[in-house]
């Protein structure tokens, strides 16, 4: 068993555990953004968000809202994240899923630099019918 998080999961290395319920358990990332960027981990392993089954994604989002609960109360943000790279083109780096969840503050300096595209009306409705068909499929 080689997947860090598998490990921290079965207690085999330390982390600073935060929280566990029946699917998750909530570590702090020892690599943080800020001081208190919290991981939600299923306790299985899988690869990635599409891999988890729907019947845990209860016990994670439960989790990833009582971590940012007290992270938010903990520093007393005004604003936080929650985010997750899925694929390493998408910046994934650990292959067991995981939710990540940071603080924010004034002026951090961290954003996206996007450059926002418009739809023209065909493009609109073509796209939303190309995804509305995969999900029937
Ligand atoms: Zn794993």
């Amino acid at each position: 068993m080689s997947c860090i998080f598998c490990r921290i999961i079965a207690r085999e290395i330390p982390a600073e555990i935060l929280y566990e319920n029946e699917g998750a358990v909530a570590i702090l990332d020892v690599n943080p953004i800020h001081y208190g960027h919290a991981l939600v981990i299923p306790k299985k392993h899988y690869k990635d968000f599409l891999e988890v089954p729907e019947e845990e994604l209860g016990g994670m989002m439960r989790a990833v809202h009582i971590v940012a609960h007290a992270i938010v109360k903990s520093y007393a943000l005004e604003g936080f994240n929650f985010f997750s790279n899925n694929g390493s083109i998408a910046g994934q780096s650990i292959f067991h899923f995981h939710i990540h969840i940071t603080p924010r503050y004034a002026n951090d300096n961290i954003r996206f630099v996007l450059q926002l595209k418009k739809y023209d009306d065909t493009t609109i409705r073509t796209t939303a019918e190309k995804i509305r068909a995969a999900i029937q499929e």
